[in-house]
């Protein structure tokens, strides 16, 4: 790839991304699978991860706000898309206009979505949910009686197409919690009731990432991926993103702003939390905070320069961050990989996460518009193949590495 020369980028490999949907789709052989592009594609950008994600067979694409959904839209997606954050007076109208599934639940959505389909003169797909033990969103298990009556009624009417119910887990990253069985026990009972009462939703769902990796009792009709689309595995505990056979889709380098030579006993960053050894060599990494460096990184984070990792020296400041060489040289312009698949040795993404008290899917979904992203691996693997035949293949082709803030 050409190296642009940029103070710091986020690489984004859509070529690993549509390996990671079609592995996925492997270990959830009988269910169809969501991408979830929420937050931007965790950082990563909705619509080309959204398209290379369709490109890997994914029928379903999530989100959490309707505007998201309706960005995705905008783009030119056309296929079966989700979302399930709203809020009153949000854009049902819009919503319904664009074909989006929408989740309600409770009445009042119900309400808001009748609303919406008399305005727009055309019915609503619509997806119940219902809080089946993780105590956030959802209908409770006391008021589903009265949302299953509701929606069959609008049904009933043609104003609604009841196309799912689905739920969400709290604990399904803790295998053996208890959580998960009892979840499964409600959810299963709310599906069994909705039915029962003449509903016939296409998908039945409640796995997210951890499910449906290491729970296929809990996949269903459709599994709603996210964090594992990216590469990433949803906990330590359940193993690395390796022992899945995923690989993460972000790579986050800068080019080293300043290399020096100081001597003992220099003071580095703010508060001078970190003090020279010896004589050794500073090396300025321009990114920080404001790009979505936690803070926390501190004196523990650690980075790829000049093929050994090093740990941040001192604070992590609004736009950089040092590093102590040692003895070993560096130029400026070299790259430091913050994270990434660890192909050369860098630390992951899950690496970053333990060492800030988080965890991997903040990492890289805190990474902000400051940091440009590159995009390689756009063509789909049989244009790819069609591409690497040709007799020669041409660079403004939109094929090659793009770029967009
Ligand atoms: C974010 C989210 C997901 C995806 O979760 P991962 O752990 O990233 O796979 C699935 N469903 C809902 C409702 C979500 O909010």
């Amino acid at each position: 790839m050409n190296e642009t020369p940029m103070r710091a980028r986020a690489v984004v490999d859509l070529a690993a991304l549509r390996a990671n949907v079609r592995v996925l789709r492997a270990r959830a052989p009988k269910a169809q699978l969501m991408a979830v592009v929420k937050a931007d594609a965790y950082g990563h950008g909705a619509v080309p991860c959204a398209r290379a994600a369709r490109q890997a067979g994914a029928a379903w694409l999530g989100t959490a706000t309707p505007q998201e959904a309706l960005a995705l839209r905008a783009a030119g997606d056309t296929g079966r898309l989700l979302c399930w954050l709203w809020t009153p007076g949000g854009p049902f109208r819009e919503a319904v206009e664009a074909d989006i599934d929408i989740t309600v639940s409770g009445l009042w959505a119900l309400e808001e979505v009748l609303t919406a389909v008399r305005a727009a003169g055309r019915p609503a797909r619509i997806q119940l949910k219902i809080d089946t033990g993780l105590g956030r969103n959802g209908c409770t298990p006391g008021d589903w009686e009265k949302l299953v009556a509701a929606a069959r009624e609008a049904e009933a009417a043609g104003a609604v197409r009841v196309t799912g119910v689905w739920s969400h887990f709290a604990c399904a990253d803790e295998p053996g919690h208890p959580s998960i069985g009892a979840q499964l026990a409600v959810f299963r009972d709310a599906v069994a009731y909705a039915e029962a009462q003449g509903l016939t939703p296409e998908v039945r769902h409640i796995a997210n990432s951890p499910a449906a990796l290491t729970l296929p009792e809990a996949h269903f009709d459709l599994v709603r991926t996210g964090v594992a689309v990216y590469g990433i595995s949803p906990s330590p505990e359940l193993g690395t993103s390796g022992d899945f056979g995923l690989r993460p889709v972000m790579t986050l380098t800068a080019s080293l702003a300043s290399v020096k030579r100081v001597p003992a006993g220099h003071g580095v960053s703010y508060g001078h939390l970190y003090t020279t050894p010896g004589e050794t060599t500073l090396a300025l990494v321009p990114v920080g905070y404001a790009d979505g460096i936690p803070r926390a990184a501190s004196g523990t984070g650690e980075v790829l320069v000049g093929g050994k990792r090093r740990r941040i020296a001192g604070r992590v400041a609004m736009d950089q961050f040092v590093v102590d060489l040692g003895d070993d040289t560096a130029e400026p312009g070299d790259e430091a990989v913050l994270f990434g698949p660890g192909d050369r040795g860098e630390p992951g993404a899950e690496d970053w996460g333990r060492a800030t008290g988080t965890i991997g899917y903040e990492v890289v979904t805190r990474i902000t518009g400051r940091v440009p992203r590159v995009y390689v691996g756009e063509a789909d693997d049989a244009t790819a193949a069609a591409e690497a035949s040709a007799p020669s293949a041409d660079p403004a082709d939109g094929t090659g590495p793009g770029v967009s803030a």
